[in-house]
């Protein structure tokens, strides 16, 4: 493990100056106003001819300086005008996940103590300083390309700014799916897919880990998840495979289902001081977990939906995170406050970054810290990472390498990066595992980001192997679901490795690929 910072770490986070800003665009304003109100340029009543000509060039000329300040504004940072018009709270953010090994073992099943969640008034304390909020500046800002797309069927109209805009119509899904190799069989898996959870949705519109409860299952489907009281989890996790695919309670074959489950998050969520608590009846360690995976359920619905009322809940389901963010290390863990786990931040990074992407407000000291745990929680110079960086010459895992090189790309490694490139081709070498959905589902993602041959190598073998192992349509109720492959996969049973590997093999349009969007136009 290195605790030190490398010549390959990120770039420091650009922070908007917003006050700056502000005051440029109150002095454009005020010009402005003068200029419409007359009462810099209003004419002496006894003008004569020969000084109108001075007037006209004196007005034209400033006219011409208070456009130029709006372009400028306009033109130079969009994001920074993002920022002043959006209204949203001051912060908010988070994750999903799902069971990773040690959360599921017998001896953690035992309650602990919840520890006393951190004030945001403590924050002052934090390594990190806490200045206002951020500026991702990813690849998420290429909005400026222009090329010629007509000839494009389907990525013709594609915001490539919009994080989601690729699962948005049948068009650009087609499109997508066909550029990163996808093909009918993948998706007729995920349809099967959303077919079986969609058999399995209950009553009150949540998802449960122990599916066979349902009562047309009746133990049909064998497998249940041991994380029996988790609705909140189950049904986020169900939720994200239905968006991922472009399914909202607006639109697409699955309305109601996703409409009733959404309904459920909201009605289920405990409003606290501290945001949003989503984690419902905590029973071992997967609090911060169900948080984040409800968090990442509700912005990404709030980003593709606008409904208001979505997006309150995913502020203060990201409010709860933020405030859970450990002051010492800058990550998470089963509970609010303790110092962090590679794990729990993976899901806590995504769910912040579904809340930039839903246009929610975030303080910049928060991706501030998650980069400072990256740093505490890397190895070989940041090309692997550590389940625990506390721990005594932690070991680096295949899981936990996807997990951190995720986190890196998304706080802002591009791909330049050497660090990042030995991790892919790490990665790369790694290939897919037969049973490791958890590991299988992040390092999915770091490789379409990437791209390139490294993408089309590892595309070819996870796709075919998803849809091998998904349960035939013969196969009565079990059809359209996966096994429980993984050794510790066992607390979410069927419904989370189905879930994970429908999201998986939605890859090629769930999110827009990180570094190449500009050729998403093109090329094609
Ligand atoms: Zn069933």
């Amino acid at each position: 493990m290195s605790t030190e910072r490398i010549d390959s770490s990120p770039p420091p986070l650009p922070v908007p100056n917003s006050s700056s800003l502000r005051a440029n665009r109150s002095a454009t304003i005020i010009a402005v106003a003068e200029l419409r109100s007359g009462s810099v340029l209003r004419p002496q009543r006894s003008l004569d001819w020969k000084t109108l000509p001075v007037v006209i060039l004196s007005s034209l000329i400033l006219h011409l300086i208070a456009l130029g300040l709006c372009a400028m504004i306009v033109l130079k940072s969009p994001q920074l005008i993002e920022d002043i018009f959006t209204t949203v709270t001051d912060r908010e953010g988070n994750t999903d996940p799902i069971v990773e090994q040690s959360l599921l073992q017998p001896d953690d099943l035992q309650e602990k103590t919840p520890q006393s969640i951190v004030s945001q008034e403590s924050t002052a304390n934090l390594p990190f300083d806490n200045t206002g909020p951020i500026d991702l500046n990813i690849s998420d800002t290429l909005a400026q390309i222009e090329s010629d797309s007509s000839n494009i069927p389907g990525l013709a109209d594609l915001k490539i700014a919009n994080e989601t805009a690729g699962r948005m119509t049948a068009q650009t899904k087609k499109a997508m799916l066909t550029k990163f190799g996808g093909n009918s069989a993948s998706e007729a898996a995920v349809a099967s897919g959303m077919k079986w959870l969609s058999n399995h949705q209950l009553p009150d519109g949540s998802w449960s880990f122990a599916h066979s409860k349902h009562l047309e299952c009746k133990g049909q489907c064998s497998q249940d998840g041991s994380f029996v009281s988790c609705p909140t989890g189950a049904t986020g996790m169900a939720l994200l495979a239905f968006l991922g695919g472009g399914h909202t309670s607006h639109k697409g074959d699955y309305q109601r289902n996703v409409k009733r489950a959404v309904d459920f998050l909201l009605r289920s969520g405990k409003p606290t001081p501290t945001g949003l608590d989503l984690r419902g009846k905590v029973i071992a360690n997967e609090g911060m977990y169900v948080q984040g995976l409800c968090a990442i359920a509700l912005c990404e619905c709030a980003a593709m939906t606008k409904d208001p009322r979505v997006k309150k809940g995913a502020e203060g389901a990201i409010d709860f995170i933020v405030k859970a963010q450990n002051q010492a290390d800058g990550g998470w863990r089963y509970r609010p406050g303790e110092p962090g786990d590679m794990s729990v931040v993976g899901w806590q990074v995504m769910a912040l970054k579904s809340g930039y992407n839903a246009k929610l407000r975030l303080p910049s000291q928060v991706f501030k810290g998650a980069d400072l745990f990256l740093r505490k929680a890397e190895t070989a110079g940041g090309s692997q990472y550590v389940y625990d960086p506390a721990a005594d010459k932690p070991p680096s895992t295949p899981t936990m390498t996807a997990v951190g090189l995720l986190c890196r790309m998304y706080l802002g490694w591009d791909r330049k990066n050497k660090k990042l490139a030995e991790g892919v081709q790490y990665l790369d070498k790694l290939k897919p595992m037969p049973n490791n959905m958890y590991y299988n589902y992040y390092a999915t993602q770091v490789m379409h980001h990437w791209g390139g041959e490294e993408w089309n190598r590892w595309n070819e073998v996870m796709r075919d192997q998803l849809i091998r192992t998904q349960h035939p349509l013969t196969d009565g109720h079990l059809a359209g679901s996966w096994d429980v492959a993984d050794p510790h996969g066992g607390a979410g049973g069927r419904l989370y490795m189905t879930c994970l590997s429908i999201m998986t093999l939605e890859v090629y349009y769930r999110h827009l690929p990180m570094y190449s969007r500009e050729t998403l136009k093109v090329d094609f």
